[in-house]
């Protein structure tokens, strides 16, 4: 028996409530929840639905978390993968780990396939990657756009794909009827940060003296994903010193040690607002 490359889930329970500020995003990805909740209304008028949507933004902005909402808003099965996954597999497996992929994800329409990473195996053909897997690569990528055209328009299997470099991406997968929606998943403003903060605050024991807006103020540049981290964080500092409710000089010291992280990796927390 082989290992799955893929992963699916059949009771997403991630809804857009769960997904801060994204106004933008959450709009414009709102039609494809009324496809896959409702294809024939759109069928039955001559409409085809989308094949695939692309979101583009920096890492930790919520891409994943805004693809599972869909599936949880919309009721549908979830199957994804992780483009790098396919970059380790063993040669000659990607393309058919493809086709398994999409072969279950029909057999369970309406359903979401979201693919994390698109540009491991979606960057341009023909260029010299120096991984010297490159004919391997291109074969899944190849097998990815042959599914995609593949499957009718009443397949009612949307794929949605998350990267950070849409610019090195092969314009074939941007094609009509394949990644021909582009949607924009940017870092949080201040505003958004406040939302994000009262999302993840929402299960730790609070201290009085918290103020979401002087969090969202403490952290420009931070990710949604960063974020999340720093409120763990702050938790675990509480914790740590025996406290039964997180305050805000936990979170002054989950920033800074966040902070410390993000210049290490080498980030640029800008200083904007
Ligand atoms: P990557 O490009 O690194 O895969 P991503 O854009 O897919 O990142 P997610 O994996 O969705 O980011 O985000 C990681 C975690 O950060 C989420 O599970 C969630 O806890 C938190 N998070 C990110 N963005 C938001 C948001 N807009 N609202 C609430 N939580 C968020």
């Amino acid at each position: 028996s082989r290992a799955k490359l893929f992963d699916e889930k059949n009771d997403i329970k991630v809804t857009f409530k769960d997904v801060a500020g994204l106004e933008g995003a959450k709009e414009e990805i709102q039609e494809i929840v009324e496809f896959l909740k409702n294809p024939e209304k759109y069928t039955n008028i001559g409409g085809k639905i989308p094949k695939g949507a692309l979101l583009v933004g920096p890492p930790g902005t919520g891409k994943t978390l805004l693809a599972k909402a869909v599936a949880g808003e919309a009721k549908v099965p979830f199957f994804s993968l992780s483009g790098s996954d396919f970059v380790e597999m063993f040669v000659g497996v990607g393309a058919s780990r493809v086709r398994d992929l999409f072969k279950q994800a029909k057999e369970k329409s309406p359903a979401i396939i979201f693919i994390d990473e698109i540009d491991a195996v979606g960057r341009a053909r023909g260029k010299n990657n120096f991984s010297g897997s490159n004919d391997e690569r291109e074969n899944t990528l190849n097998q990815l756009l042959t599914e995609m055209d593949g499957f009718g328009t009443n397949t009612n299997v949307i794929v949605l794909a998350a990267t950070n470099r849409a610019d090195v991406l092969d314009k074939a997968l941007m094609r009509a009827g394949r990644f021909d929606r582009q949607i924009y998943v940017d870092l949080p403003d201040i505003r958004e940060r406040k939302e994000i903060f009262e999302v993840h605050l929402k299960p730790l024991k609070k201290s009085e003296d918290l103020d979401t807006e002087f969090l969202a103020k403490q952290t420009p540049g931070f990710s949604g994903a960063d974020i999340a981290n720093v409120c763990n964080e702050a938790a675990l500092v509480a914790a740590r010193k025996d406290k039964t409710a997180v305050d805000k000089q936990d979170f002054l010291d989950a920033v800074d040690r966040i902070v410390g992280g993000l210049e290490k990796k080498n980030k640029i927390v800008s200083p904007e607002e």
